[in-house]
């Protein structure tokens, strides 16, 4: 593995680290306060295009990347979704849980 791979991993490791509140809360809190599934779901089908791309082109940090950034959206669509009318308590008192 090259230098410049490694980097892209590691870059790739933040994106799908950044996701992991959004996604905790949602399922601990059963809550989709503030998620706005219309823009999750572009995010998702810009994943899959990207994915697509980075196949083609045959880059395995993008390949990697937007395979992880067209599940972890779809997985906050699906949650969203489920916990539709969902709102936690300490959205509900407007403060925020992040
Ligand atoms: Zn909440």
């Amino acid at each position: 593995m090259t230098l410049i791979e490694i980097i892209g991993f590691v870059g790739s490791g933040l994106v799908i680290w950044a996701y992991v509140p959004q996604i905790e809360h949602l399922i601990k809190e059963h809550c989709s306060a503030g998620v706005s599934r219309r823009a999750y779901t572009l995010w998702f089908i810009a994943a899959l295009l990207l994915f697509i791309h980075a196949v083609i082109i045959r880059d395995i940090v993008f390949i990697f990347l937007q395979a992880a950034n067209a599940l972890l959206t779809l997985t906050i669509i699906v949650f969203a979704n489920k916990y539709r009318n969902g709102i936690c308590s300490t959205h509900k008192s407007g403060k925020d849980p992040f």
